[in-house]
């Protein structure tokens, strides 16, 4: 976690204003990891990227996470906590491909990158319907002010998200239950994933060209297989709550996307440093590099000194 002090996060926020999804990750694993060239932040693993975003989570906000989802069912709003040192899990560092062996089909591959995210969520997206972590969202993000974090007690938002329209709270979760619509696109986008890390593919010990067989054409069992056997691997890549409605007790699927929960906590916390650097350089005449150089504390004393003023 090199530098992340207030003048940092706010060019990262700035930067990031500029891109969408992947964009703004990238900004954010760079922070979470700024001895690594983006090459080489685009080569790992999808769960590495993850567990990477959740340790600066926690050190810029604290462990508790607060999220909200909408229940599939019923619509009922739902508020829990979640502790981040539960959702990141580093996939275990491995040497050669995994392998998945279903009735005749033997299918070797391996572990998608963040590059490889990309550019299926892409595909995707050029076939005509938005599959990333995010698409059909009903949930809005919750930002916590656990104050446990580097920021301290600046965090102080945990309102709603921005409104409708504002691509910086673009909600970081997808509910699955009660949405065909979200879960096909979600299916769609594992599968072009998938597509992309096919190592060999043997139907009867014979080879088939893996480069020439849509994972589409596999059998159900095996992209089932396939596809467990990659959550196994590396499951952080794919966190997903199951999240039963305290008013209906039907159960809604929802994927928690920590890029996306971390950028709109960035953003709130940004743009309400902004109103505190706005508010104390026209109360003192002190400028931003100073204001922001005050610790989170005293720039809360001085606020309220002249909130009280
Ligand atoms: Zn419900």
């Amino acid at each position: 976690m090199g530098n992340t002090g207030p003048a940092e996060l706010l060019a990262i926020w700035e930067a990031g204003l500029a891109h969408h999804g992947p964009g703004r990750a990238l900004l954010l694993h760079r922070a979470a990891r700024p001895e690594s060239a983006a090459d080489e932040l685009l080569s790992l693993p999808v769960g590495e990227r993850e567990a990477d975003l959740y340790a600066l989570r926690r050190a810029l906000f604290g462990e508790r996470m607060q999220i909200r989802a909408e229940c599939g069912a019923c619509g009922e709003a739902m508020e829990f906590d979640l502790d981040a040192r539960d959702l990141g899990v580093r996939p275990r560092k491995r040497d050669g491909p995994l392998r998945v062996a279903e009735g005749e089909w033997t299918v070797e591959f391996r572990l998608p990158t963040v590059a490889d995210l990309e550019a299926a969520a892409h595909a995707v997206a050029g076939a005509g319907g938005r599959a990333v972590a995010g698409a059909g969202a009903h949930a809005a993000s919750g930002a916590g002010g656990a104050g446990d974090g580097l920021l301290g007690e600046d965090v102080g938002v945990g309102g709603s998200v921005a409104a409708d329209g504002d691509e910086a709270a673009e909600a970081f979760m997808a509910a699955e239950g009660g949405d065909a619509v979200a879960s096909t696109a979600a299916a769609r986008a594992r599968r072009a994933l998938l597509a992309r890390c096919l190592v060999s593919v043997h139907r009867a010990g014979q080879p088939v060209p893996a480069d020439r067989l849509p994972v589409a054409e596999l059998p159900e069992p095996v992209q089932r297989k396939l596809a467990e056997a990659a959550e196994r691997a590396d499951p952080a890549a794919d966190v997903t709550l199951n999240v039963a409605c305290p008013a209906c007790g039907e159960a809604t699927r929802a994927e928690l996307d920590i890029a996306s929960y971390l950028w709109a906590e960035l953003d709130h916390w940004a743009r309400d440093l902004l109103l505190d650097v706005h508010l104390l350089a026209t109360a003192y005449g002190w400028s931003e590099p100073q204001i922001l150089a005050l610790s989170p504390l005293r720039r809360r004393y001085y606020l309220e000194l002249c909130a009280d003023g």
